[in-house]
C-alpha cells in the first residue's frame, strides 16, 4: 500500500518513548532515509517533533526539514498524519515532499535580486528589505534614509566608456563605505545612486553630519587607470518617525529630496509641505473627475504575442486621457492620483466595461468569437474598495462574454495591502473563468513566499529588466532567475517592453513564452487593434 505513494513515506510508532519505523516505502529507501546515515539525519531534525506530535491529540501536523549544511542542503515538507488504531502505541504516517528545487531557486533568486553584482552591496530591493526590517524591529524608530546621487555621472560613462564607469563606481562605493560606521548600511539603489540607512542617536543633526562626511569622502579626485576625475554628489534625507512608515515611501521621499537638492545645491531633508505635489495633484484630480463624467477617457490596446509563433495571444487594455485642449496626460500621472482620490473605482469599472464592450464588438464584426482575449489592469486600491467579482460578473453578463476571455493584471502591492481579501477575490475571478497575471514582477516587494500560495497563471517581467538587458549582466541574471522561478511554479511568463528583434531572440532563447512591446506594436485604438488581429492571426 505504502509503495503506491510517490513520495518518501513511513509508518512510525512511539513505544517506550522511542521513535520506531514500522514500515517504509520504496521512495523512502531510494531517498536514503533507511540507511543509518539518512535515518540519523532525519531523526536529528525531527525526533522531538514526532514524539511531541504522537503524544498530543492532534490528527495532523506539518513541519519543514532541512538536511545538510548551508551550501548543500535538501528541504522537505513533512506531514505527520495520525493512525488511530492503537492508544498504547501511537502511530502516524510520515510523508516527505522534496522542496529542494523550489528552495534553491528561491534562495538564489532572492540573493540575485537583492545584491548589486558590481559592488556587492545590497541593491534597491535588498535595501528596501533592510529598511523594512528596521521599521519593524525598532519600536519608536529613529532612523534616516539618505539617498546619494552622483552628479552628471552619465557624462563620465559617455566620455570614458562603461568600463571606467564601473571602476569608478566601485571606488566610490569603497570611499562612501569608509566614512560610515559599521552598523550603517550602504546600498547601490540605481546606476549612479547610492543609499544609506542610519540609526539615529542624536536626531536630525546626526543625519546631516553623515551627509557631510559622505560628501567629504568624494572631494579627492579619483585615480582611474588612465584618468584622474572628480565626482560630486547630491544628498537627500528622509527621517523615519514611527513604526507606520513604509520602506518604499521612505526611499521615495529621500529621492524627492535629492531631486530638490540638485536644484538648490545643498543637502535637503524631506518635508511633505515643501514639495508642492499636493497642489498639482489636486488639479489633476478635479479634471480627472470631470473627464470621467463626460467620457474623455479612451482605451488603447497593445498586443501580447506568443513568442513561439508570433500570433497575438491577447491585448492589454491601457487607459488614455486626452483633454479637450488636446493635452495627452499619461496614465503614470493620472492613475496614482485616481488611486489616492478613490476615482480609481469608477475608472477601473469603466476600463473593464469598455474592454468587454470592445471585445464583444470585435466578435460581432467577425461574426463569431474573434479569438482575441483581453488583459485588464486592476489596481490594488480597487481590489480593496470595490466589489470586483460582482463588477466583473456584471460586465460578463452585460456583454454576453465568457470569463475565459479575460486576464486580470495585478501588481504585487495587492498582496501586501490585504493578502486574504486579495486571495478571495482572485479565487472568485478564477471561478468566473479569468486568468490572473502578476504585473511588473520584480520591481515590488518580491516576497516570493506568497507566490506559491496564490493562484497566479502568469508573471509579467517588468520592462525595467528588459530594457537595456543585452548590455547588462545583472538584468540577464534576474530575468533568467525569474524565468526559472516561474517554471518551477508552473507559471507562464510575459516579457514587457520588447523593442527590438534582438531582444525577442534573447528572450525566446531564455525560454520566455510571451512578449509585449513596441517591437510588435505600440498601444493603438480599437479599430487598429482589430486590424492587427486579422493580419497577424489570419
Ligand atoms: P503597465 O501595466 O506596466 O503597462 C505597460 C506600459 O508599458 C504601458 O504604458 C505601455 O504603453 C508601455 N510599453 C509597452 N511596450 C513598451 C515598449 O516596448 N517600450 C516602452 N518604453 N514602453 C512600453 P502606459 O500605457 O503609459 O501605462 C502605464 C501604466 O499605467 C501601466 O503600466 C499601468 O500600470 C497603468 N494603467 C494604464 N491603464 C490602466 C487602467 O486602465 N487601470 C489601471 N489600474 N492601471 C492602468
Ligand atoms: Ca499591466
Ligand atoms: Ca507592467
Amino acid at each position: 500500500m505504502l509503495d503506491l505513494l510517490p513520495v518518501p513515506t513511513a509508518i512510525i510508532s512511539l513505544s517506550d518513548g522511542t521513535v520506531r519505523f514500522e514500515a517504509v516505502n520504496l521512495s523512502f529507501r531510494a531517498a536514503g532515509f533507511s540507511a543509518p546515515q539518512g535515518r540519523d539525519a532525519l531523526l536529528d531534525g525531527l525526533a522531538d517533533q514526532i514524539t511531541g506530535f504522537l503524544r498530543s491529540v492532534d490528527c495532523r501536523r506539518r513541519m519543514a526539514l532541512r538536511i545538510g549544511d548551508a551550501v548543500d542542503s535538501r528541504h522537505y515538507d513533512v506531514t505527520l498524519a495520525r493512525r488511530p488504531e492503537s492508544v498504547q502505541t501511537p502511530r502516524c504516517v510520515m510523508s516527505l515532499v522534496d522542496q529542494t528545487p523550489e528552495q534553491r531557486t528561491e534562495t538564489s533568486l532572492r540573493r540575485e535580486m537583492s545584491t548589486d553584482s558590481l559592488t556587492g552591496l545590497p541593491n534597491r530591493t535588498g535595501f528596501a528589505d533592510l529598511v523594512e526590517d528596521v521599521i519593524v524591529a525598532v519600536d519608536r524608530a529613529r532612523y534616516a534614509v539618505l539617498v546619494v546621487n552622483l552628479d552628471r555621472f552619465s557624462r563620465v560613462n559617455a566620455c570614458m566608456g562603461s568600463l571606467s564607469g564601473d571602476e569608478l563606481l566601485i571606488s566610490v562605493a569603497r570611499r562612501l563605505k569608509g566614512v560610515l560606521r559599521s552598523r550603517d548600511v550602504l546600498a547601490r539603489t540605481g546606476g549612479d545612486e547610492f543609499a544609506v540607512l542610519l540609526g539615529l542617536r542624536e536626531g536630525t543633526e546626526d543625519a546631516l553630519q553623515v551627509a557631510g562626511r559622505l560628501q567629504q569622502a568624494l572631494v579627492q579626485p579619483f585615480q582611474l587607470s588612465d584618468f584622474s576625475i572628480r565626482v560630486e554628489c547630491s544628498i537627500g534625507i528622509a527621517l523615519g518617525e514611527d513604526a507606520d512608515d513604509e520602506a518604499e515611501d521612505m526611499i521615495r521621499h529621500a529621492q524627492f529630496a535629492v531631486k530638490r537638492s540638485k536644484r538648490t545645491g545643498q543637502t535637503e531633508v524631506y518635508r511633505p509641505h515643501l514639495f508642492d505635489i499636493v497642489r498639482s495633484q489636486f488639479s489633476i484630480e478635479t479634471r480627472l473627475r470631470h473627464a470621467l463624467e463626460v467620457g474623455q477617457l479612451r482605451l488603447a490596446f497593445q498586443p501580447i504575442c506568443d513568442l513561439s509563433n508570433g500570433r497575438i495571444n491577447s491585448f492589454e487594455a491601457l487607459a488614455r486621457w486626452r483633454t479637450p485642449e488636446g493635452e495627452q496626460i499619461s496614465p503614470t500621472a493620472f492613475i496614482p492620483v485616481a488611486e489616492e482620490s478613490g476615482l480609481i473605482v469608477p475608472l477601473g469599472r469603466w476600463a473593464m466595461d469598455e474592454a468587454a464592450r470592445t471585445l464583444a464588438e470585435w466578435d460581432r464584426q467577425r461574426g463569431r468569437d474573434s479569438g482575441a482575449r483581453m488583459a485588464v489592469n486592476l489596481s490594488a486600491v480597487q481590489l480593496q474598495r470595490d466589489n470586483v467579482e460582482t463588477m466583473f460578473a456584471d460586465v460578463l453578463v452585460r456583454h454576453g462574454l465568457c470569463g475565459d476571455r479575460f486576464t486580470i493584471e495585478l501588481t504585487e502591492s495587492a498582496f501586501v495591502v490585504d493578502p486574504d481579501r486579495t486571495l478571495q477575490t482572485m479565487l472568485a475571478l478564477k471561478d468566473l473563468g479569468a486568468s490572473i497575471a502578476m504585473d511588473d514582477f520584480g520591481t515590488g516587494y518580491s516576497n516570493l513566499a506568497y507566490l506559491q500560495k496564490l493562484p497566479i497563471d502568469k508573471l509579467k517581467i517588468d520592462r525595467s529588466f528588459i530594457t537595456g538587458m543585452l548590455a547588462d549582466r545583472d538584468k540577464v541574471a534576474i530575468v533568467r532567475a525569474i524565468l526559472s522561478l516561474a517554471q518551477a511554479l508552473g507559471m507562464r511568463t510575459t516579457a514587457e517592453g520588447i523593442e527590438t528583434q534582438e531582444l525577442e531572440h534573447t528572450l525566446v532563447a531564455l525560454g520566455c513564452a510571451f512578449g509585449q512591446g513596441y517591437f510588435y506594436s505600440r498601444p493603438v485604438d480599437a479599430a487598429a487593434a482589430y486590424q492587427l488581429l486579422l493580419d497577424r492571426n489570419a
